[in-house]
């Protein structure tokens, strides 16, 4: 099993001295961030990029995301950095907007997929913040999750997902945001958005007017390599479904059957059942744990109440509508 250290009121400089000791030592470190756990790595040492593909199971053709402290540090890994980005970056900042611009030499090639681009990304969390700066190169960090599987929020799910596969866990408790970042592409003109995180549209666009919206079913996926249309997916078999069509649902689904809900429904009596709200930044923080929740409690399909479709959503419905793709 791997290490876990529990980060708490006085350990966090061992902690941090820890993390930086197995990252340049080539290993895997799964830190938190307010997205999600990642899988962590040096970005510019090729042997332990390739260990990030295989503890995941993921395809070479699926780039992964840099993490960088600060604007300073994205410089000096990005090819060039486009006014697009210095001006996204420092509106988003530490935060969960990537960002994809031309790729420097430092970062190795398998990180980018063999490609001229490069994602970059500062997370708010202070205990990670404070690693990269410490270690001081660039780190590639994908979610920490076998590939296609539910991205983990808690230090939990990494280790009933990678187990042995990752050398150490720093824990610092459930992600705050819990949906993974925006991905906006600012290596072209005009810039695109690839992935839409719980920074929206409107919100990104206040800082790019010319930002080209999230199509996900087309543009994004042919110029995002790792956009597969099935990810983000349970054991359990996930269907989508209106409110009024949840009892039908229910009845027909094969047992045992779990209820992921906007409002509680004690008429429907199912096997396990969470309801997560009508806030869409509360139900983006709940999402990942309760789909973990419901393959724990044994579900064989689990049926999800539609939010609603507004701008608010997208990213919530992006990642159900993945974790519906038939497998
Ligand atoms: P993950 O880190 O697992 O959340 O996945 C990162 C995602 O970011 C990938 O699946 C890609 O869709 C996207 N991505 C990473 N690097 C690039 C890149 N250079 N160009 C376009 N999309 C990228
Ligand atoms: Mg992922």
């Amino acid at each position: 099993m791997a290490e876990v250290i529990e980060v708490g009121e006085g350990n966090g400089a061992e902690a941090i001295a820890r993390a930086v000791e197995v990252l340049a030592g080539g290993g895997l470190v799964a830190l938190p961030t307010e997205t999600v756990y990642g899988l962590a790595a040096c970005a510019d040492d090729e042997r332990a990029v390739a260990r990030i593909f295989a503890a995941k199971g993921r395809p070479s053709h699926n780039p992964l995301i840099v993490h960088v402290p600060d604007v300073g540090a994205a410089r000096a890994v990005a090819g060039t950095w486009p006014a697009a980005a210095d001006r996204m970056a420092r509106a988003f900042w530490p935060g969960p907007v990537t960002l994809v611009v031309p790729r420097g030499a430092s970062v190795v090639a398998a990180v980018a997929a063999g490609g001229p681009t490069v994602a970059l990304r500062a997370p708010a969390s202070a205990i990670t913040l404070a690693i990269l700066r410490r270690l001081g190169r660039p780190v590639a960090a994908p979610s920490a999750n076998r590939s296609q599987g539910v991205s983990p929020t808690r230090a939990e799910h990494v280790v009933s997902s990678l187990g042995a596969r990752v050398d150490l866990v720093i824990d610092a408790g459930p992600c705050a945001v819990g949906l993974e970042s925006a991905v906006v592409d600012v290596s072209r003109e005009p810039a695109r958005l690839l992935r839409p995180g719980t920074v929206d549209l409107e919100q990104l666009r206040a800082v790019l007017p010319e930002l080209v919206p999230y199509d996900g079913a087309g543009d994004a996926q042919r110029s995002s390599p790792g956009q597969d249309r099935r990810h983000y997916a349970p054991a359990a078999r996930l269907s989508l479904v209106e409110s009024v069509d949840l009892a039908d649902a229910a009845r027909r689904a094969p047992g045992p059957t779990g209820l992921l809900l906007l409002d509680a429904r004690p008429d429907l009596p199912v096997a396990w059942s969470q309801v997560l709200g009508r806030d869409p930044r509360h139900y983006a923080s709940g999402l990942f744990a309760a789909l973990w929740a419901a393959d724990a409690a044994g579900c064989r399909s689990l049926i999800v109440e539609l939010p609603p479709r507004s701008p608010a959503w997208s990213a919530v419905l992006d990642r159900l509508q993945r974790a519906a793709a038939p497998g």
